[in-house]
């Protein structure tokens, strides 16, 4: 298997210079060298190919046995080291202090094509940095990470990739619901790829520790591989660096909000330094359309990460990443002009995108109301999103609003218990909609087109990943390749797999594992 190594990270950033695997505090190191732990049966479950290209490997090297042992980790990449990342973070609002790759290690980096990529491995063992866990992952988790990362890539939001996806043939015991209900679960391991896996949370290590020699090193290293336009020097270079940051975090929560993906558990570690979405854990995407809603049952009484709340979770981690970059720029007022311009291009974002999905081109005074209201109507009949955004690219100018209801009504949970007051309100707003459609020069043809990019009609819902979950433990892996397949024209009509073009089903509504997740993977 030929891949074409750098190793940037590791040989431009200090190292741990303690080589031992035994979990402690780190200090003046941005990693730990540390070797994946040898599954007992390896066996590969699934491979994206368009990842494998990405990164320059053939359909012959997938299938062959060097790929199966690389990426299962029971041989190390020829001249590379492997490793695991320190940093640390805020989690649900509270400073935790160190916490660092855990369970996923760095098999190497590479190049391809003028692109950097990073593998690393998720459930590979422990490291310095598993604290009191096993530094392992659960064959459901895995494959929620595997199928979610392409999925959200062919949504076109900005994320993480997964190479691979594979059984270690090992065994790991999870208490799901932490409930005192442990059992064994089939042990796995994904081969995640992105540029870099460099976090808000690196940078609030050495800033916690005092140690700003390494955070402007680390700075210094991520702006220049990463964000090569910034040419400013001195202070003015720190504060372009986290303007960039915060630009690209605010246009990936933009996707999510437009796709009714939730993260589920946003913490500062969680954030990448690219905005690009990192670490699939309890996420969910939005059923019936609720800014409350999360599915990380965690989270359920505050609802800190809620589908509403990840506009102003990410200006709050974005808070925490200005403190740690504050020591390389004393000065607080360009971070604070930066945080508050976050929150008023954000409003601007997310109007042009609601417009978009409405499938509306030109901008109008009133349309913030017809956006607010369409947001109360939905809330108040609950109405299946992704349905709701889809079905609407139907409605022609000529329509009635009574018409108009008709074809999105298969997007409503409850159809027969909408009271007439809510019906009234629907009338209404198809009403301001209808005649506000009809200001607009694109033709019906021309305007469903151009919602039909913006609106997807296929999502990984909840159910769908938990019956490839299902399916697979009882070693039934075809579903994770149809979801797969599918996901990968997310805004096209694909008539063979309409049924997935579907309202959650009832008996997913409470379920663990569809509405319900914990953060146990
Ligand atoms: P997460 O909630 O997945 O972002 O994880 C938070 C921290 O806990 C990270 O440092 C993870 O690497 C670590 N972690 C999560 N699960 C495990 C595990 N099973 N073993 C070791 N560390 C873990
Ligand atoms: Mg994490």
């Amino acid at each position: 298997m030929q891949l074409q190594l750098n190793n940037k990270f590791s040989s431009e950033l200090p190292a741990d210079s303690n080589e031992t695997n035994v979990t402690r505090q780190v200090l003046n190191a941005c990693f730990s060298y540390v070797n994946p732990r040898v599954p007992s049966n390896p066996k590969l479950l699934h491979v994206s190919e368009e990842v494998a290209e990405l990164i320059g490997l053939s359909t012959e090297e997938i299938q062959s046995q060097d790929f199966l042992d690389v990426f299962s980790g029971k041989k190390i990449l020829a001249h590379s080291k492997p490793y695991a990342m320190a940093y640390a973070g805020h989690q649900f609002g509270n400073w935790a202090g160190q916490l660092g790759d855990g369970r996923a290690i760095v098999l190497g980096e590479i190049e391809h094509n003028n692109q950097n990529w990073m593998l690393q491995l998720k459930g590979a063992g422990s490291t310095p940095y598993s604290r009191r866990a096993d530094g392992l992952a659960v064959l459901r988790s895995s494959i929620r990470e595997h199928l979610c990362s392409e999925a959200m890539f062919h949504l076109g939001v900005p994320t993480t990739r997964s190479l691979s996806l594979m059984l270690t043939g090992d065994e790991v015991l999870r208490d799901v619901m932490y409930n005192g209900n442990a059992e064994y679960e089939k042990g796995a391991v994904v081969c995640r790829v992105a540029p870099t896996f460099i976090r808000f949370g690196s940078f609030e290590l050495f800033s916690a520790q005092n140690d700003i020699e390494n955070l402007k090193k680390l700075a210094d290293f991520t702006i220049k591989y990463y964000y090569p336009e910034i040419q400013s020097e001195g202070k003015e270079k720190y504060i372009s660096f986290f303007k960039h940051v915060a630009v690209k975090t605010r246009e990936m929560i933009v996707h999510w909000q437009r796709v009714g993906f939730v993260h589920g558990v946003m913490n500062t570690d969680n954030m990448s330094i690219l905005g690009i979405t990192i670490d699939y854990g309890p996420y969910g995407w939005l059923e019936d359309f609720n800014h409350e809603w999360t599915p990380n049952t965690t989270d359920r009484e505050h609802r800190r990460y809620g589908f509403g709340n990840q506009p102003d979770i990410a200006l709050w981690n974005l808070l925490q990443l200005a403190n740690a970059l504050y020591p390389l720029i004393e000065e607080a007022s360009p971070l604070e002009a930066i945080l508050n311009d976050f929150q008023l291009q954000y409003e601007n974002d997310y109007s042009q995108m609601m417009h978009e999905k409405l499938g509306l081109s030109l901008q109008s005074k009133s349309d913030e109301r017809i956006i607010n209201e369409l947001e109360k109507v939905l809330l108040a009949s609950e109405t299946d999103m992704t349905l709701f955004f889809r079905e609407l690219g139907r409605i022609k100018k000529d329509h009635s609003p009574g018409c108009a209801i008709a074809i999105i009504d298969d997007a409503f949970y409850k159809p027969e218990e909408i009271k007439k007051e809510i019906l009234k309100e629907w009338e209404k707003w198809f009403k301001t909609y209808l005649s506000r459609l009809n200001k607009e020069s694109l033709s019906d043809e021309q305007r469903k087109e151009k919602m039909d990019a913006v609106n997807p009609k296929y999502v990984l819902r909840n159910y769908m990943a938990q019956m490839a979950i299902e399916a697979a433990n009882n070693d039934d892996y075809s579903l994770i390749i149809e979801l797969q397949e599918l996901l990968k024209n997310p805004y096209q009509e694909q008539p063979l797999f309409e049924k997935w073009y579907a309202k959650r089903p009832d008996w997913a509504k409470e379920k663990i594992g569809c509405s319900m997740l914990s953060c146990s993977s």
